[in-house]
C-alpha cells in the first residue's frame, strides 16, 4: 500500500509490530483504536469505523501517566527544556536536569542516595543485576552471579530482566540458552493468607537461599504487588522474610518498584508499607508521569562504596540517551507534583474508595473469582481467560478504556481522574464483568 493512504489502522496492519501481538490480527491491525487525543484523565479515541469518543484511561498508559495527558505542570517543563536543550550525552557531561532529578530522588528514598539514569525500566533492572554481580566481584565472591527470585515476577523484556521473570511469563523456554538460569521461589502467599502459610513459604524461602548461598548475588523482587505477572497482592511478611534472608546472607536486595512506586499502592514505594529498606530500588514508569521514557536505579550507600573501591570503581553501564535532560526535567516536575497541593497520597486514598465501592458489587457476578483492590489498583479476577477484545470493546463504549489480559479485567487511574471519571470506569467494568464473564471465554492475551 502506497504510504499515507487509508485510516491509520489500516496502514498500521502489517507493518507495525504492537506489544506482544502479531503484526496482523485477522487481516487487520492488533490495535483496536486510533489514539486522537489526550487530556487529563481521558483520551479521545477512533475506532476502526471511524467513530470517535473520549475514554477514561483506565491503565494509565501501563502505570505511567499519574498526572493525567497534556498536564500543564509537564508540558511547561518540557516546553522550558526543549528550548533550552533535549539531549547531550552523559559521558564526561553534567547538566542541570540530571542533577535537580538525582536531588529529588535521594530525597524521596534516602537510603538509597545514589541514582543511575537508565532509558527504561527494563534497562534499570539490567543495570541493578550487573550491580549485584559487581558488588559480590568486588567483595572477593566472583562465584555468586545468579539471582533469587519469585515465581509470578515480572522485571522487564530484555533478557537479564527476562531471566529473573517467571519462567511462564518470560518463555524461558522458549529462549532456553540465552537467558541464565536463576533460582526461583514459588509465588508468594496472598496478603490475606493465614499466618501458617505465610509462616511455611517464609520457611521454604530460607531453606532455598541457604542451600544456594555461594551462588547468589542478590534477590529480586517487586514489593507487595506482582503486576504482569498476575495483579497478585502478596503478603508484606515475605517482603519482610526476603530482607533477613538477604542480611543472613549478606546480599543485596533489590527491590523493583517500577510498577508500585510513587504511592501508586498507597505509600511513596510499596516497601514502605512492609517497612522494608531495599539496597537497591529500581524506578521507572510514573517516573516522568509517562511523558517520556526514564528510569532509575537508587542505590545505598554500602553497595554503592563497596563498587566505588573496587579495581573497575565505575558502575558497568552507560547508554547512548542517559541522563536524557528532557526526560529529566519532565520527571522532576512530575515528582514535584506528588506532594504539590494536590497530594498523590490523598488521590490514591481516594482512589482506592472509588474502586473499592465501584467494582465491590462485581464480587456477587457469575464467573468472577476475586476482586481486590490495593491503592489506585482495582483487580477483578475471572474463573477464566476473558475475551480481551470483547471486553475491551463493551468498555469503550461505556466510555472506559482497558486491557484485560489472561482472567484478569484491572485498572489503575490517572491519580488525576475524578470521581465521576472513576464511576464511569467502574460501571463499565462492572457492566462487562457481568456480559463476558459468565459466560464461555476465549483464550487471553498478556498485558
Ligand atoms: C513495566 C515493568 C518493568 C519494565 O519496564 P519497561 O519500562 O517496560 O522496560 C520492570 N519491572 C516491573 C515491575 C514493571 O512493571
Amino acid at each position: 500500500m502506497p504510504a499515507g493512504r487509508g485510516s491509520l489502522l489500516e496502514r498500521d496492519a502489517g507493518l507495525l509490530w504492537h506489544p506482544y501481538a502479531p503484526l496482523r490480527e485477522n487481516g487487520a491491525s492488533s490495535a483496536l483504536a486510533e489514539v486522537r487525543g489526550a487530556a487529563g484523565a481521558q483520551l479521545l479515541l477512533r475506532d476502526g469505523d471511524g467513530a470517535e469518543r473520549w475514554a477514561v484511561d483506565g491503565m494509565a498508559s501501563w502505570w505511567s501517566a499519574v498526572h493525567g495527558y497534556r498536564n500543564p505542570v509537564l508540558d511547561q517543563a518540557a516546553h522550558a527544556q526543549i528550548d533550552s536543550f533535549s539531549h547531550v550525552m552523559f559521558g564526561g557531561l553534567t547538566h542541570e536536569p540530571a542533577v535537580v532529578l538525582a536531588e529529588r530522588l535521594r530525597e524521596l528514598s534516602p537510603a538509597t542516595p545514589h541514582v543511575f539514569l537508565a532509558d527504561s525500566g527494563s534497562v534499570s533492572v539490567e543495570v541493578a543485576l550487573k550491580l549485584a554481580v559487581q558488588h559480590e566481584a568486588a567483595r572477593g565472591r566472583p562465584r555468586r552471579r545468579r539471582f533469587l527470585a519469585l515465581r509470578g515476577g515480572y522485571h522487564g523484556d530484555t533478557t537479564g530482566a527476562m531471566s529473573v521473570t517467571d519462567p511462564e511469563g518470560g518463555m524461558h523456554r522458549e529462549f532456553a540458552g540465552l537467558l541464565p538460569e536463576h533460582v526461583f521461589l514459588p509465588r508468594p502467599p496472598e496478603r490475606s493468607a493465614p499466618a501458617e502459610e505465610v509462616e511455611a513459604w517464609a520457611d521454604a524461602a530460607r531453606e532455598t537461599a541457604r542451600a544456594h548461598r555461594d551462588e547468589l548475588a542478590a534477590v529480586v523482587c517487586e514489593p507487595l504487588v506482582q503486576g504482569a505477572g498476575g495483579m497478585r497482592f502478596y503478603a508484606p511478611e515475605c517482603l519482610r522474610a526476603l530482607r533477613e534472608i538477604c542480611d543472613e546472607l549478606e546480599i543485596l536486595l533489590i527491590a523493583d518498584e517500577i510498577a508500585t512506586g510513587f504511592w501508586r499502592t498507597g505509600t511513596l514505594f510499596a516497601c514502605e508499607a512492609a517497612g522494608v529498606t531495599p539496597d537497591v530500588r529500581c524506578v521507572g514508569k510514573a517516573l516522568t508521569g509517562g511523558y517520556a521514557t526514564l528510569a532509575a536505579v537508587l542505590v545505598g550507600e554500602a553497595p554503592a562504596r563497596v563498587i566505588g573501591d573496587s579495581p573497575l570503581r565505575a558502575l558497568m553501564h552507560g547508554p547512548t540517551f542517559m541522563g536524557n535532560p528532557l526526560a529529566c526535567a519532565i520527571a522532576s516536575a512530575s515528582l514535584g507534583l506528588l506532594d504539590g497541593p494536590d497530594p498523590a497520597s490523598a488521590a490514591v486514598r481516594r482512589i482506592e474508595r472509588a474502586l473499592e465501592s465501584g467494582l465491590g458489587p462485581c464480587r456477587e457476578l457469575d464467573g468472577v473469582a476475586d476482586v481486590r483492590v490495593l491503592g489506585a489498583i482495582g483487580v477483578v479476577q475471572a474463573e477464566r481467560p476473558v475475551d480481551a477484545a470483547a471486553v475491551t470493546r463493551l468498555c469503550l463504549e461505556r466510555g472506559a478504556g482497558v486491557r484485560p489480559f489472561r482472567d484478569l479485567v484491572y485498572v489503575m487511574p490517572p491519580y488525576v481522574a475524578s470521581d465521576d471519571e472513576l464511576a464511569t470506569l467502574c460501571s463499565a467494568v462492572r457492566a462487562a464483568a457481568d456480559e463476558q464473564l459468565g459466560g464461555q471465554a476465549s483464550e487471553g492475551e498478556r498485558p
